[in-house]
């Protein structure tokens, strides 16, 4: 069986559930029960809709914390962003950023899958 993780707290949870407020879906991951106390973490709306308004002019749609793959969501976001922005000292300054992380990026690949493979992950 698959363990599902909470985005908030990491520790494993039961099942999501959702609770309406001021006409707003809110999601929850609930964790179960200590005693009297329901534990659950509060995993935001699905979208939040005023932070996303100060984005709009980069086309950032922000999740809440229930929406998997937001991450990529967003660095694709801000990518078309920056490409559709036409300004060639950001694309510049954009290529430079990525091409540091993108080392980055495969080192610590590299050393989580080294890791993974010698039984230490
Ligand atoms: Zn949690």
């Amino acid at each position: 069986m698959e363990v599902r993780v909470c985005p908030r707290c990491g520790l494993p949870y039961r099942s999501i559930g959702t609770r309406s407020s001021g006409g707003r879906v809110y999601y929850y991951a609930y964790h179960g029960r200590d005693g009297e106390k329901v534990l659950r973490c509060h995993l935001g709306p699905e979208t939040y809709e005023y932070a996303t308004v100060t984005h709009a002019r980069e086309g950032l749609l922000l999740h809440g914390a229930v929406q998997e793959g937001r991450t990529l969501s967003y660095l694709r976001a801000l990518l078309d962003f920056i490409v559709r922005s036409g300004n060639t000292g950001l694309m510049r300054s954009a290529i430079s950023e990525m091409e540091a992380y993108l080392e980055r990026l495969k080192r610590e690949v590299a050393v989580r899958e080294k890791m993974e493979e010698d039984g230490l992950g």
